[in-house]
């Protein structure tokens, strides 16, 4: 009797695991956070072991409440904040530094520089990202040069690199495993996404012995399997993807055109461009979805630095809101507003503008204009920029067909419909909106046989609400019309 399948979404502030029965029902869950460390201004880390703590703890309570035994558990799959870099000596299993987390910025410097050496263009061409900070390549380099011996070591043959989910792996594995799955690999700024190999030329322009890598493999595969001291119980780990990638998996987003947006504190929106891999003119990341029976399934991704957080924004520093939700009776109220704009570029903005120096307004205010105004036109602005980001995609050469949405700030009903209206697209909500931790464990439930297809695994999706277009499209672009010509006044404006 094997039914039940764990996941484990390891995320940047807690760490989370859920066991679900083959209909996908949850019969156990657990979640814990877990400290950040801010050494300095720009720079975030982890603890690794506060990161293993949290995952063993919250993994062990799940299993415990639904008293799953190596007997009725299929296979465990993960899922985790992606590019967190972390290093480790492969004779004691310790970290050598702590994690250096995906919004570090400490390697600007080092981008900068390779930028101005040239080096942008192969970056781009072999893996479909961009010279930033962001990706792991960087922050690998510094631990390896700022941290006593580790070059040595690391020559040696004593270091393992791995993203989140290859430490888990191999931590959950006794050390017997280092290996990553293609969507991780994808995103370290060192694998090139076409060949589907490590690439000695990035290897070499970062400065990264190739001996530090993990093996590449699909995210429904047979890793290894957990020994018992660490989860107190043996089961199969088949089934591994980035978090953004997973939630595309557990929106059942297997179609070409198919789209996820995920708004949470940010968001984060993937369309499946199916077996090819687009090269964006207009800023946006080329990835890996997800590898299967050694096929890749290509995504185009882009995402929004400030989505739920300009909404806490309302709330916390001007207090406009009680709550979060009471954004979503007020937009009703007051209907869509036209001449106020709020641009949340308070960290820059994102793609498709790239632009680190522009920084936050609210334009248009005339003495009519109110807090519900800038409370409305605050939802609009994230939907707005999810315009920005599929009228991109489209110029890129895949128009979104439908959108699948999941996050904190898919409860508001209103923004949903003018999500819906400004896209022109159809808006659709899932009953189950935890599509990340569903995609991880629909990857082991396929990968232990608990599945037998994709299209097994889609019909698990059911969809809660849609949200179809209604404003006409006239209406539609003088609104946007508006939307651009107030971002065109922010930009370069820090
Ligand atoms: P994360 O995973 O990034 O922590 P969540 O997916 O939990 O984020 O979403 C939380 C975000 O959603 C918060 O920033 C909050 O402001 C926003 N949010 C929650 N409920 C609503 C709502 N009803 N309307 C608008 N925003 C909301």
């Amino acid at each position: 009797m094997t039914e039940l399948v764990v996941a484990i979404d390891q995320g940047t502030s807690s760490s989370r695991t859920v066991v679900f029965d083959r209909g996908g029902a949850v019969v156990a869950a657990a979640q814990q956070e877990f400290p950040q460390i801010y050494p300095r201004p720009g720079w975030v880390e982890h603890d690794p072991e506060a990161i293993w703590q949290s995952v063993l703890d919250v993994s062990r309570r799940a299993l415990t409440e639904c008293g799953a035994t190596a007997d009725n558990v299929a296979g465990l799959g993960i899922t985790n904040q992606r590019e967190t870099t972390l290093v480790w000596d492969r004779d004691t299993g310790e970290c050598i530094h702590n994690a250096i987390v995906w919004q570090d910025r400490r390697t600007a410097d080092r981008c900068a520089k390779l930028r101005a050496s040239g080096c942008e263009a192969t970056v781009i061409e072999r893996t479909g990202l961009r010279l930033d900070p962001y990706f792991s390549a960087t922050k690998l380099a510094w631990i390896l040069d700022n941290v006593a011996d580790a070059r040595r070591l690391a020559d040696a043959g004593r270091l393992a690199f791995g993203t989140v989910d290859t430490f888990l792996l191999w931590r959950l594995t006794g050390g017997r495993v280092h290996a990553t799955d293609a969507t991780n690999a994808s995103r370290t700024l060192l694998y090139n996404i076409h060949t589907q190999s490590w690439d000695e030329e990035l290897l070499a322009m970062f400065g990264v012995p190739e001996s530090m890598l993990p093996a590449v493999e699909d995210c429904a595969f047979t890793y290894g399997r957990s020994v018992a001291d660490t989860l107190g119980i043996e089961v199969p780990i088949c089934g591994i993807a980035g978090d953004q990638q997973a939630a595309l998996i557990g929106q059942a987003g297997f179609e070409t055109g198919m789209t996820k947006s995920t708004y949470g504190t940010g968001c984060f929106v993937i369309t499946n461009t199916g077996s090819e891999a687009l090269t964006s003119s207009n800023k946006l990341l080329t990835t890996v979805a997800y590898r299967l029976d050694g096929k890749v399934t290509f995504g185009l991704e882009g995402s929004i630095f400030v989505a739920g957080s300009a909404v806490q924004w309302l709330r916390d520093e001007l207090g406009f809101v009680k709550s979060a939700p009471d954004t979503e009776a007020i937009a009703s109220a007051t209907g869509v507003v036209d001449h106020v704009h709020v641009v949340p570029a308070f960290t820059g903005l994102g793609a498709p503008y790239w632009d680190p120096d522009a920084r936050g307004a609210v334009l248009g205010l005339t003495r009519d204009s109110g807090i519900d105004h800038i409370v409305t036109a605050t939802l609009q602005a994230v939907a707005y920029q999810t315009c920005d980001l599929t009228r991109a995609m489209s110029d890129d050469g895949i128009a979104p067909s439908v959108i699948r949405v999941d996050g904190g700030m898919v409860a508001n009903d209103w923004f949903l419909q003018f999500l819906a209206d400004v896209l022109q697209i159809t808006v659709e909500r899932p009953q189950n909106v935890e599509s990340t931790v569903t995609g991880a464990a629909w990857l082991a439930g396929l990968a232990s046989g608990l599945y037998g297809s994709l299209d097994e695994v889609a019909a698990l999706w059911a969809s809660e609400s849609r949200f179809a277009p209604r404003m006409d499209a006239v209406e539609r672009d003088r609104l946007y019309a508006g939307w651009q010509d107030a971002v065109s006044r922010v930009r370069g404006s820090g």
